[in-house]
């Protein structure tokens, strides 16, 4: 039946937008086999009202509470080829950190007109556990007017869209040191350091990033004796081994012309929130998408290892959102995967959701459509 429910929401975004009347008759379809569908469940909480709900930022209706003891349980309705912005927001809300800041961080002001102030309102329409499911037009619309990419109705990247929101709420809220709740989870600092072969002189540069993309084999790759070896610790192992730097390289220090390595490391402190982006899509010629399938662990990954400095206690993370991308690049679909209070995993499809059976079968949330991973540090989950 979830398959079923899938396929419809697929084929969906496929479809051109044409005006709000296009897909009425599949989306009444599709709502009532969910609403079968979930009638079933019985372990997910009660919410205390099933209904929709569309922010009204401009309305006197006073801003709603956060209702933590129901997670965040609130589906987003497809506005138009925008499931790749609902399996973002779906990764970001569950983020206990950020929710609890932006629930914390604006009073009622209808007049506001930052991203800040419909992020906030929206996560608090859907943390309040009255709504099965709320409208993220307004912040859209918001994140639109900083990133005129999503401004078409065209299918787009949830990766883009995190670091695009991320980048418009760091702009809107950082203090005069350029620090900002998205610097203070997210940030990301890594040193690259590229070594003369010929002087040993290394000359480090230091950057910082919201995410870590990074990059996989082809789907090929997946032969032979590699086979068993691709998870994620091997793709990190890989990525911040010190390799040869391809070309000449110039060295100032001793002025030759020679071959260098290059080695990046991550920095301390290490960022509350670690998001990896599993580079499935290529943008050359082909368009490929990589199918390759990554082992990811749920508890315990320990970035430490790659720190220069290896930090004491800090190291150990758990993953608490998955962002799904099944279907190639031009017409494909997005959904979010979550964990949830009591670790009871969620998967989100526009505005659906359900758990995923108690007795976790790894295979439903560890898949190959896995293209976004947000990690949180252990201590602070
Ligand atoms: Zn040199």
């Amino acid at each position: 039946m979830v398959q079923n429910g899938h396929n419809a929401l697929v084929k969906m975004c496929q479809l051109q937008p044409n005006g709000d009347g296009r897909t009425r008759q599949t989306v009444a379809n599709t709502r009532k086999a969910a609403t079968a569908r979930f009638s079933n469940i019985h372990s997910a909480p009660k919410l205390s009202r099933q209904k929709h709900k569309e922010p009204k930022l401009d309305s006197e209706e006073s801003l709603p509470k956060i209702n933590p003891s129901v997670g965040g349980l609130c589906g987003l309705e497809n506005i138009g080829n925008t499931c790749f912005m609902n399996s973002a927001l779906q990764c970001l809300a569950n983020i206990t950190a950020m929710t609890q800041h932006f629930d914390n961080l604006f009073s009622d002001s209808p007049d506001d007109q930052t991203v800040s102030y419909a992020y906030a309102h929206l996560i608090k329409l859907m943390w309040s556990g009255e709504n099965s499911s709320v409208t993220p037009r307004e912040l859209k619309h918001r994140v639109n007017r900083s990133a005129p990419i999503f401004s078409d109705n065209g299918q787009q990247d949830s990766q883009e869209f995190i670091n695009s929101l991320l980048d418009a709420l760091h702009k809107e809220l950082k203090d005069d040191s350029n620090e900002s709740i998205v610097t203070q989870l997210f940030s990301i600092k890594t040193r690259s350091t590229v070594t003369c072969s010929h002087c040993f002189m290394p000359d480090p540069n230091d950057q910082s990033s919201n995410f870590l993309p990074l990059p996989l084999p082809p789907s090929s790759f997946m032969s032979g004796k590699h086979a068993k070896q691709l998870t994620l610790e091997y793709l990190l192992d890989d990525f911040f081994k010190e390799a040869d730097l391809d070309g000449d390289y110039y060295c100032a220090m001793c002025n030759q012309i020679t071959v260098a390595k290059q080695k990046s490391d991550l920095c301390s402190p290490m960022p509350q929130v670690f998001v990896i982006q599993l580079k499935r899509f290529t943008y050359n010629n082909s368009n490929d998408k990589i199918d390759t399938f990554i082992e990811f662990p749920f508890n315990n990954l320990d970035l430490g290892r790659y720190a220069i400095a290896q930090p004491s206690d800090d190291s150990l993370y758990d993953l608490i959102a998955i962002s799904n991308h099944q279907g190639s690049l031009s017409s494909g679909h997005y959904t979010a995967t979550a964990r949830k209070v009591n670790d009871k995993w969620f998967s989100f499809n526009d505005q659906y959701f359900e758990e995923i059976s108690s007795n976790i079968n790894r295979r439903q949330i560890v898949t190959n459509n896995a293209y976004v991973l947000v990690y949180s540090k252990q201590r602070n989950r």
